[in-house]
């Protein structure tokens, strides 16, 4: 009897020094339940959509997303043609004028006129102008480097010498440029190979570049964002679309380590993050708690005068609560493309913040303008 109760001393004493050698240990960052968001906190936290279109005059969309309290970064495209430009410019302005505390402008500058003598001179005095009006930052997109040829039918690539005057009088006003350069990386390969951006493509053939092997290839793009990057080391710059870097977060991961002032932002492809994610969730979240302070929020989500304000929250709501569960629960994501539901990441409470609305504020200038001002 002595003996076992000797034993059971032994046993006890023993798993009393496993406790606390267990508890000494530090928490995995991070894993605390805890530290984690709900479902329901999505109505309480502050967010920014960096990646909105909101096309239209009324403010009324603006207005309702203040129940899920998203502010916006409206970005102007020009992908439609100088008329649709134009009036897209006067839309973002008007949402802004409507909504200066909740809404900020990144403008844009049409390639017309690229073989003209005083094509940057114009450039730079049109987007001066936008920025008189208020925008904070200016968009790329694919159409350099995919559509735009000069004069000699040569495709204008990024990094081509004729844009370094912009990025230099950006960089040197303190204007953020935000890129959409190239395009998803599964945008080279046949329809039968792409996981998640089959839809797409099936319905822009134009912009489907493996039925074009005539122009330049994914790592063309890249290489020619790159080294704008390079030449312009003091430009804000935020990689819309995860960076066309969708596919690998460890060569996301190797170009946020390059270019160390370099944001990306998650829009239209959160479905990449989660694809990953299925295949190796924890990977995925340690990526994104290592890189917590270079990742922004952003969607993609288009608001057109077609759709009533009610249906285009309806729809955005249900993407930014999907999103929202995916990093901040751990609750199962349905996702599209997907057989099998993805399990959420249930980033820390800091890190979805960070995510979610302090880098954006950091990246786009700390606040949004004070109503009290207009
Ligand atoms: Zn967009």
């Amino acid at each position: 009897m002595k003996t076992l109760s000797r034993v059971t001393m032994v046993v006890v004493s023993c798993v009393l020094v496993t406790m606390e050698l267990v508890s000494a240990q530090p928490p995995l960052p991070g894993n605390e339940p805890a530290e984690s968001f709900t479902t329901e906190d999505y109505y309480r936290v502050d967010k920014i959509d960096v990646h909105a279109h909101i096309r239209t005059e009324d403010p009324r969309f603006v207005e309702l997303a203040k129940r899920d309290r998203f502010r916006f970064v409206n970005i102007v495209t020009d992908s439609s043609g100088p008329e649709e430009l134009r009036q897209r410019h006067f839309a973002a302005f008007a949402q802004l004028k409507a909504h200066p505390d909740r809404v900020m402008v990144a403008s844009t500058f049409p390639m017309d006129g690229w073989d003209e003598p005083d094509w940057q001179e114009k450039t730079i005095r049109f987007l001066d102008e936008t920025f008189a009006k208020g925008a904070v930052a200016v968009k790329v997109w694919k159409n350099i480097g995919m559509v735009f040829r000069d004069k000699d039918g040569k495709l204008v690539m990024i990094d081509d010498p004729k844009l370094d005057p912009i990025f230099d009088h950006l960089a040197q006003k303190g204007i953020r440029v935000i890129g959409h350069l190239g395009e998803p990386r599964e945008c080279w390969l046949p329809v039968e190979r792409m996981v998640m951006h089959r839809g797409y493509y099936g319905s822009h053939p134009e912009y489907h570049m493996y039925l074009h092997p005539e122009m330049p290839s994914y790592e063309d793009q890249i290489s020619a964002r790159d080294s704008m990057l390079q030449k312009h080391p003091d430009l804000q710059f935020a990689g819309a679309h995860l960076g066309s870097l969708e596919w690998s977060v460890d060569k996301l991961g190797d170009f946020l380590d390059r270019f160390p002032k370099v944001i990306v932002e998650t829009a239209a492809r959160v479905r990449d993050l989660q694809y990953q994610s299925s295949l190796d969730h924890n990977k995925v979240r340690r990526f994104l708690i290592k890189y917590q302070d270079r990742i922004a929020y952003g969607t993609d989500l288009g608001v057109t005068a077609t759709t009533t304000p009610e249906r285009a929250i309806e729809n955005a709501r249900r993407r930014w609560l999907a999103d929202w569960n995916y990093f901040a629960t751990d609750k199962p994501i349905e996702v599209r493309q997907l057989d099998e539901p993805v399990t959420g990441l249930q980033l820390p409470k800091r890190v979805v913040e960070k995510i979610y609305r302090l880098n954006a504020e950091r990246f786009f200038g700390g606040t949004f303008q004070d109503a009290s001002r207009h």
